[in-house]
């Protein structure tokens, strides 16, 4: 069994967080690229023309404040079509930070992200936290992170780190960031072309929106209720 526990987490670790996406249906050869940390002018934009070179759709999970920064890139992110998720305005970390401080940088970030997609900053979350976020988002983990942030291994490992875990359903994580930028430009064509050739497509993840309580049959039962009363005279 292959085993490199900082690129694809074990069973073990994946079942903490049982209703987190880790890995997309496995019936079709598909591969889920998605880009953190950004958008950013010096990396955002080159990722977009080489997707589009290659006519994939991928998904961004975005930092507010990089949004509120460069709202031009982010609106292109969507022009082209791609899908993009939360991860929080101040790029928070779960562990590091107080439940109500973490979902209000949440809950403003999404005012301009506008997504029912979450990726928590460095990967991981209080029971607390997963468990909350798990009602109002998607939580959005990984099956393969390419490490491109990681200075200290080199570029064709980074490049293994995908081509070697890669499977059907895979979600990739990358970044568009400053710290991944070198890494990233080098190994992403080549990732990509690579995974081409093994046969493999490519896709946004995409879930439809939690539906909102205004149209729960609860609520509609609760009104219809109220009107009732409210003819009877027996309710303002
Ligand atoms: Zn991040």
């Amino acid at each position: 069994m292959r085993l490199k526990p900082q690129v694809h987490l074990p069973h073990c670790i994946t079942n903490w967080f049982p209703l987190a996406i880790w890995r997309m249906p496995i019936e079709k050869k598909t591969v889920y690229l998605t880009f953190d940390d950004g958008p950013i002018p010096e990396v955002t934009p080159w990722v977009l023309d080489l997707l589009m070179e290659h006519n994939i759709k991928a998904t961004f999970f975005a930092v507010g404040e990089n949004v509120f920064r460069y709202p031009e890139i982010f609106e292109q992110i969507i022009d082209d079509g791609h899908a993009v998720g939360n991860h929080t305005y101040h790029h928070l970390q779960g562990l590091k930070s107080d439940n109500k401080t973490y979902y209000k940088d949440i809950v403003h970030a999404n005012k301009m992200i506008g997504s029912n997609l979450f990726r928590p900053p460095h990967g991981w979350l209080k029971r607390a936290q997963y468990r909350y976020l798990s009602g109002k988002y998607k939580i959005i983990m990984w099956d393969v992170i390419s490490c491109d942030y990681n200075q200290n291994i080199t570029k064709e490992e980074v490049l293994n780190n995908v081509l070697e875990f890669a499977r059907e359903g895979s979600i990739i994580t990358f970044h568009d960031s400053l710290k991944a930028e070198s890494h990233l430009k080098w190994v992403l064509p080549r990732a990509i072309e690579a995974l081409k050739a093994e046969g493999f497509e490519f896709d946004k993840i995409e879930f439809p929106k939690v539906r909102r309580l205004v149209f729960s049959p609860a609520l509609q039962r609760i009104r219809r209720l109220r009107n009732n009363l409210r003819q009877l005279g027996l309710r303002s």
